[in-house]
């Protein structure tokens, strides 16, 4: 029989959140520096180079690797035999876990959590509820695995009820181009197979909890057809040519895990969840003897990659910034903004569209004409820092409001990650613009370049509201030029087919 007490739950899910906001897993950071010395790309490997060395200033720093420290996903396995020495219900204890994460002071964490979803969405401030799931298991011991899994990939997750004789591989590769790189890879692909709906999304989700081993799956070979699947879709992803961020490269997917469960015979359900560049989970187990204990990984972990700026960057003054100069961008170039920089989300561009579209007047000192706008909802700063890590969430949810922010309110150029709808790249040449990209899952690296930052509209909005951030030489690449030519459609199409990986195939 084994005594677990709720101090020790609820200490041991708030440092495992803590660790997981900057320590990136070995297995992933070995699987990261692989893709590096894979990747022939250019903007590819530029762009994991970003996430390696934001990577490691997270973990020298305890600082959020991303932006957006995720949703808590929980799994619980709850030995037959375990007593408890707590006043409070198992959810409550892992709430309170992750309320003190989210608010620690030290490294506070981006509450992302909103109540009442299909309607006021109001923020709950401490990043609560999580997702929980628990089982009841023999044994005596509490294993408890959380994860913060990112909102820009998890809304790339996908579901589909095949027929029985249906390709689970083929339908898996017209999925992943949807997906475009809102998701942020290179990450990992969960699938579930069998069950029921929500059963087989379930097991992707917990799919993702496994271990990135390709590299030795590779090197073995598969011994099963869930492994010789699991191979075959991480060659064919791999070879779609996506790679780092969109920017077209060899390498999409590090891995490919695969659960499944014995399902109706007229059914084959199958869902898909990716993982992106800021995978984030931890396995502990409690045995009764106090919190887990959670070992710092050793430094020696991360290859030795270092981003720096490109030889070839151009260096960029955003203050008096022209048409003209803004038409000499080319597809692809890698950019070092400097000046002065507006930022918004999608509630600061909501209140923005609706007061131009009723023809009122912007809030006073809010101007948009011949600016950039930065698409982003930072961490709240700790000590010395001007704003906590600062990184690019998915653009494509601005697309709605693209046309009306370029016609109406003369913004020059806008700032985001991942690609933007056909309609959007039209509007952009069409007013002469262009949109660039930083890196998703680089969030603190890009914070680095941030020299000041104050409110200049809807502080109520908090970490949505309108600031200006002074910055310099803050990296970005040109991922819609002025004449509306997208990387992210002549990226993946140059380097389509042109993965090395291991070919092997499976009737499925
Ligand atoms: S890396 Fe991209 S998808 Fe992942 S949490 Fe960050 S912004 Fe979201």
């Amino acid at each position: 029989m084994t005594v677990i007490r709720e101090a020790d739950v609820i200490q041991s899910v708030a440092d495992a959140l803590q660790y997981i906001s900057y320590y990136h897993s070995p297995d992933f950071i070995q699987a990261m520096g692989r893709a590096y010395e894979l990747e022939q790309g250019p903007a590819a490997r530029d762009a994991i180079a970003q996430i390696l060395t934001n990577s490691r200033l997270c973990a020298l720093g305890h600082r959020p690797i991303c932006q957006d420290t995720g949703i808590v996903v929980v799994f619980v396995r709850v030995g037959m035999e375990v007593r408890w020495e707590a006043e409070h219900d198992l959810e409550s204890m892992i709430n309170e876990g992750v309320r003190r994460a989210y608010l620690d002071p030290g490294n506070k964490l981006r509450a992302s959590i909103v109540a009442d979803p299909a309607f006021k969405r109001p923020n709950t401030r401490d990043n609560t509820p999580a997702v929980i799931h628990t089982e009841v298991v023999a044994g005596d011991r509490l294993e408890i695995t959380v994860a913060a899994k990112g909102g820009g990939s998890e809304n790339k997750s996908v579901f589909a009820m095949l027929n029985p004789s249906d390709s689970v591989a083929d339908w898996v590769l017209e999925q992943v181009p949807e997906m475009g790189a809102g998701w942020c890879p290179p990450g990992m692909l969960g699938i579930g197979i069998g069950g029921t709906a929500e059963k087989a999304l379930l097991l992707a989700k917990q799919s993702l909890m496994l271990p990135i081993d390709m590299a030795e799956l590779l090197r073995r070979g598969p011994q099963t057809r869930l492994e010789e699947l699991r191979v075959e879709i991480y060659s064919r992803v791999n070879d779609l040519g996506i790679g780092a961020q969109g920017l077209g490269g060899l390498t999409t997917v590090l891995d490919v895990k695969v659960l499944d469960y014995p399902t109706h015979a007229a059914s084959l359900p199958v869902a898909v969840i990716p993982n992106c560049a800021a995978t984030r989970h931890l396995h502990f187990t409690l045995d009764g003897s106090g919190p887990a204990l959670l070992e710092p990984p050793s430094l020696d972990l991360w290859p030795k990659v270092e981003w720096t700026a490109a030889a070839d960057a151009r260096r960029v003054r955003l203050d008096g910034l022209t048409p003209a100069e803004v038409a000499t961008w080319k597809p692809g170039e890698r950019l070092l903004l400097s000046g002065k920089l507006l930022t918004g989300r999608d509630a600061a561009h909501k209140r923005i569209c609706a007061l131009l579209d009723a023809g009122e007047p912007l809030p006073a000192g809010l101007d948009f004409h011949g600016r950039v706008i930065y698409y982003v909802g930072p961490v709240d700063p700790v000590g010395q820092e001007v704003v906590g890590p600062a990184g690019p969430p998915p653009a494509h949810r601005m697309d709605r409001v693209t046309d009306t922010m370029l016609g109406k309110a003369g913004l020059r150029a806008k700032g985001g990650t991942a690609e933007r709808g056909p309609q959007t790249v039209e509007s952009i040449r069409r007013h002469h613009s262009a949109y660039l990209i930083a890196v998703g899952g680089a969030a603190l690296l890009v914070s680095n370049a941030i020299r000041s930052s104050r409110v200049v509209a809807f502080p109520e909005l908090g970490m949505e509201a309108v600031y200006e951030f002074e910055v310099h030489d803050m990296p970005v690449t040109v991922a819609v030029s002025a004449d509306g030519e997208s990387v992210h459609e002549t990226g993946p199409a140059a380097w389509r087919g042109r993965f090395h990986g291991v070919p092997v195939t499976v009737e499925t």
